[in-house]
């Protein structure tokens, strides 16, 4: 079966019934018909000819063929049983494509890693099914696995968040999370019609390159997410308020203003004003005058 098969919808209608497999929306099965649109993915990529990739939700194997002719391996997992003779007949032309039955949230990505990629850096590149974007992405980062960029397709919602700068409507505890550990951009947005079923929402193409260096130093990486979580946990506190709810550091809400005057914070600020170097001076000044250590 050539690429252009794929991205007609009344063939890949047909494959799926040929198969007796129907989408499956739960499982955010919107699979991609434009070819302007894996062109743009693969592109931002940057694939070259040694380069691994993993990929999140084969799907019927459209993005998967697309890198394949790209990459030197590609590792696809897919939790739907269902598609697996379909991505039999689709990427029976792609000898270096591994697709594994999995769910990405529940698989041994350390022992996966360690099977596939050994002692290389790999690139994640995906159309990601939106119900769980954001717990994938966080996934990936809170791990520390060892790729070097993620480019995914992701609710242009959630692509705004994920770029936000401090002081817009979008900015909020994912923008700091993600951008402590890669720089995002937004390589495009994307209509709905793209998709076989068109989902109910626009998407947009996202690259997330992971920072080398941390850009802030933190004395306690724990604490500094405590930090944001609290601040943005109650977005229409003031920053003292919101922080006092953290126990035992903020309980104090005189200790927790006297912290605030060391970092030159107004208290009176609301958290999504602040900068990724004042959530992480908060959060080392808390670490370093820390009333359990001084008790010791
Ligand atoms: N890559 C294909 C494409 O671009 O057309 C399919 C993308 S579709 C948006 C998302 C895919 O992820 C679906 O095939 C779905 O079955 C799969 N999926 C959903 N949840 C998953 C999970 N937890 N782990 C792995 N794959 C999952």
């Amino acid at each position: 079966m050539d690429m252009q098969n794929l991205i007609s919808p009344k063939i890949v209608k047909e494959l799926m019934m040929r198969h007796g497999v129907a989408f499956n929306k739960g499982l955010g099965q919107n699979f991609l018909v434009d070819r302007n649109i894996l062109k743009k993915i693969v592109d931002a990529a940057d694939l070259k000819k040694q380069d691994l990739v993993l990929e999140i939700g084969a799907g019927i194997g459209t993005l998967t063929r697309e890198l394949a002719e790209r990459a030197e391996l590609v590792v696809s997992v897919e939790i739907d049983k269902r598609l697996f003779p379909i991505l039999n007949e689709t990427l029976s032309c792609c000898p270096n494509v591994k697709v594994i039955h999995g769910d990405i949230l529940k698989l041994d990505m350390d022992n996966l890693i360690k099977e596939n990629f050994p002692d290389r850096s790999f690139k994640i590149v995906a159309n990601l099914p939106y119900y769980i974007t954001t717990p994938i992405i966080m996934a990936f980062l809170e791990k520390e696995l060892s790729f070097e960029v993620m480019v995914v397709m992701v609710q242009k919602e959630v692509a705004k968040r994920l770029a936000a700068s401090p002081g817009t409507q979008d900015y909020g505890l994912l923008s700091v999370a993600v951008q402590y550990y890669t720089c995002p951009a937004i390589v495009g947005t994307v209509s709905a019609n793209v998709f076989i079923p068109p989902p109910k929402v626009d998407s947009a193409i996202v690259m997330l390159r992971k920072r080398s260096v941390p850009p802030v130093e933190l004395k306690d990486r724990k604490m500094f997410f405590r930090v944001i979580r609290a601040a943005f946990g109650q977005r229409r506190k003031t920053l003292l308020n919101a922080l006092t709810t953290l126990e035992p550091e903020g309980g104090d809400r005189q200790r927790m203003e006297w912290i605030l005057g060391k970092c030159n914070i107004d208290p009176k600020v609301r958290g999504e004003l602040l900068g990724i170097q004042q959530f992480a001076d908060i959060a080392n000044a808390l670490a370093e005058y820390n009333p359990a250590n001084s008790n010791k």
